[in-house]
């Protein structure tokens, strides 16, 4: 079992995978107010970086899952690195459906909300994993300006205009569901281009080392066309944004 092939190598140097730098990380740990001990679910942890460093920085434990064996090695990795080897756990599978044994303090899924089929479903699971004034965190994209037609939205990669709503729809869709939005930490371009513009190195180099891959012909055309996408559509378009959610 594992994702896409594309992503363990256009994202296999990324510690964070999505348009916060670690700065915003260590922002939002701390808005939270993170308790020492609290227990942290996250599902599609990615390379574990929130778990890892709130673990070293608030003293927080965790358990993560995701369904990248690549990802979740480099999280083991790194929480032995940062020393929080015996707070922070790592599994390998898939989040679809999972519900922790004991109920965490925070509940998350950080850009990664179609393992609950989107927002609403992914809160719904998240929920199940929740003790009683405990906090969602849901990391999601929005539009900053709305694309004027579908083919925009699709050089901003999503299928269409409807996949997202504008910030303040997005935060008013979640007072709908019933819960109040008591954080935000909104990412910026400068994240942006961290997140899309380190894939490009990283395919460059894979290219070299991997020139007879069944893939290669699919990274050499993603790294030709990504810069003057990304620059084009995504960085204008879209914004992200991770959201911390209480129940009314
Ligand atoms: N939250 C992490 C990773 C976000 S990228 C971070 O912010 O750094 C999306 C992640 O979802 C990837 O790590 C991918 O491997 C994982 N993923 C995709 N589908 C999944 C599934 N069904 N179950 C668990 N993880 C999944």
């Amino acid at each position: 079992m594992d994702i896409p092939r594309i992503f363990n190598i256009t994202e296999s140097a990324h510690r964070i995978h999505n348009p916060f730098t670690p700065e915003k990380l260590a922002t939002l740990g701390a808005a939270l107010r993170l308790e020492s001990g609290a227990r942290v679910l996250d599902l599609g942890s990615g390379s574990g970086e929130m778990l890892c460093t709130w673990a070293r920085d608030h003293g927080i434990s965790g358990v993560g899952v995701d369904m990248s064996r690549l990802f979740t090695e480099q999280a083991k990795l790194r929480a032995e690195e940062l020393g929080v080897a015996d707070r922070v756990q790592f599994i390998h599978g898939d989040a679809a459906g999972y519900v922790a044994d004991e109920k965490a303090a925070v509940a998350a899924c950080v850009g990664a909300t179609w393992i609950g089929g989107g927002v609403a479903g992914t809160i719904e699971l998240l929920a199940k994993s929740l003790r009683s004034e405990g906090i969602i965190l849901i990391g999601e994209p929005y539009w900053l300006r709305l694309p004027s037609t579908e083919d925009v939205a699709k050089g901003c990669l999503a299928n269409s205009i409807s996949d997202f709503l504008m910030l303040p729809e997005l935060l008013a869709s979640f007072g709908d569901l019933d819960y109040d939005v008591v954080e935000m930490v909104l990412a910026g371009q400068e994240g942006w281009d961290r997140y899309e513009a380190a894939k490009w190195l990283t395919m460059r180099r894979w290219l070299k080392a991997n020139p007879d891959d069944d893939l290669a012909k699919d990274v050499r055309a993603q790294l030709t066309s990504e810069p003057k996408r990304y620059a084009a559509y995504t960085r204008e378009y879209l914004g992200w944004g991770v959201f911390a959610l209480m129940a009314r």
